[in-house]
């Protein structure tokens, strides 16, 4: 196992784990593993200070063999075409797993949000929108959230594609407001998935949620909503960190109030009920569950043996490389991987887009209850395999999705 930070070369390593068990042609290995499209893009933005600024963007289409691609859109500063290529070809093997009809897909722009203003925002989601529309649709690729977008981006993203198409077309992105398209239950269902996950491992490790203790890394969309799920099951929270550091509690904390610090604050730093603690300390904790759910290559060979956790829920994708992943499974410790464990929010994101087509929209129960349906059965098909082949989940995960996606490739053939 070689080291690697290249988030490209570790989907590279984990997909071959995979493909060498089910001994894969290799020349679908080929075209599984070479990303369908990518764009690059220049953005001009006229900035509040009057100046003009230009950020690059990217659109990367992993798969679209399964459907149309599917993936979030980032906003910040190291954002690379490495990491988007990477996140999108994760999209493609998260979808096959849940058992969604979409491909993979990812998008990033190279900025700084915390350093601009809401109008330039907009004005930089809009002209990205622009770039990119030839190439996105309800039937070729549909965008979403991720880290630093939000509902309103969305909002902005697709009034933009709407107004260039000449009609309203909510189905071209997910994660919108609920009161333009949205869906009820979108916004904590990829947390509500890693609750869910974490509560069928507890149960198959043979200890139960509800009495464990929890450390989660990121306090954004996925760590609050799985921190608040976990809690509201029963499970103790002892300690969130985000970008600035982190608070512990041992008595555990109490998300709604740490929910509402972070409205007023910005961060979960200077939480009154609890200690300070600093961020990298979230990986020495004696917790029962971890869930990384910042960015990719948190938990590194480094860090890795200082770990104490059973279980640790992939909130983010690619958090863990794969030297750290490998010496955590010979130490037996339970991980469930990015591409099940935030399987949650593709999973509702393809409801919505249902709904959205449908022009029916479904209760928050019903949402919740299919959620529910689709994320146990997909720790279940996992899980199955890994006893199978004898393997770790991720490997297993991409087995699942390897195979879906190496039948749906052979059956349609070669194009020319
Ligand atoms: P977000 O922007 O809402 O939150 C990110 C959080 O991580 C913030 O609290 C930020 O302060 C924190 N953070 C950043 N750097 C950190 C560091 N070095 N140490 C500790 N905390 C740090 O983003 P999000 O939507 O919650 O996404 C988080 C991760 O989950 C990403 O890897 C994303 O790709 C993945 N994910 C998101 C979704 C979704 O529906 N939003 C779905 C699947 C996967």
């Amino acid at each position: 196992m070689s080291t690697t930070s290249n988030p490209y070369e570790a989907m590279l390593q984990e997909f071959a784990g995979a493909a060498r068990l089910l001994d894969l042609d290799p020349g679908i290995w080929k075209i599984l593993t070479a990303p369908k499209r990518q764009i690059t893009v220049s953005c001009p933005v006229l900035m509040d200070n009057g100046q003009i600024e230009v950020f690059t963007g990217y659109r990367v289409q992993h798969s679209i063999t399964l459907g149309p691609a599917k993936g979030g859109i980032r906003f910040h500063p190291d954002v690379s075409l490495e990491e988007v290529k990477a996140l999108a070809a994760w999209m493609t093997w998260k979808c096959a797993v849940a058992g969604v009809p979409f491909g993979g897909g990812k998008g990033g722009i190279i900025c700084d949000p915390t350093k601009m203003s809401p109008r330039e925002l907009e004005a930089l989601t809009r002209r990205y929108t622009a770039e990119i529309s030839d190439v996105i649709g309800p039937d070729k690729d549909v965008p979403a959230p991720d880290v630093n977008t939000n509902e309103q981006v969305m909002a902005w993203f697709m009034d933009t594609y709407s107004m260039r198409v000449g009609r309203t077309e909510t189905a071209v992105v997910t994660g919108k407001p609920i009161a333009i398209g949205g869906s009820l239950g979108r916004r904590e269902a990829t947390g509500r998935g890693v609750m869910i996950v974490v509560r069928e491992a507890a149960r198959h490790l043979g200890f139960d949620a509800s009495g464990a203790t929890v450390a989660v890394q990121g306090f954004g969309n996925v760590g609050s909503i799985s921190a608040l799920l976990l809690s509201r099951l029963g499970s103790k929270v002892v300690a969130v960190t985000d970008w600035q550091g982190g608070v512990y509690n041992p008595t555990g904390l109490s998300i709604v109030d740490l929910l509402s610090w972070t409205q007023n604050h910005k961060s979960v730093v200077g939480f009154p009920e609890a200690e300070p603690l600093p961020g990298d300390k979230i990986f020495e904790l004696d917790v029962d569950v971890l869930i990384p759910a910042a960015l990719e290559n948190q938990i590194t060979a480094a860090n890795a043996p200082t770990i104490k956790a059973r279980v640790i829920a992939e909130g983010a994708n690619g958090p863990t490389t794969p030297e750290a992943h490998q010496h955590l499974f010979d130490r037996g410790v339970f991980v469930i991987p990015d591409i099940l464990a935030n399987a949650g929010g593709v999973t509702t994101s393809y409801f919505e887009w249902v709904q959205n087509r449908h022009g029916y929209y479904w209760d928050e129960t019903d949402v919740n209850n299919r959620l529910e349906r689709w994320m146990v059965e997909a720790f279940n098909r996992v899980l199955a395999t890994s006893l199978n082949y004898k393997t770790d989940l991720r490997t297993a995960a991409y087995i699942v999705a390897i195979t879906r996606v190496a039948e749906a490739t052979r059956l349609r053939g070669m194009y020319a």
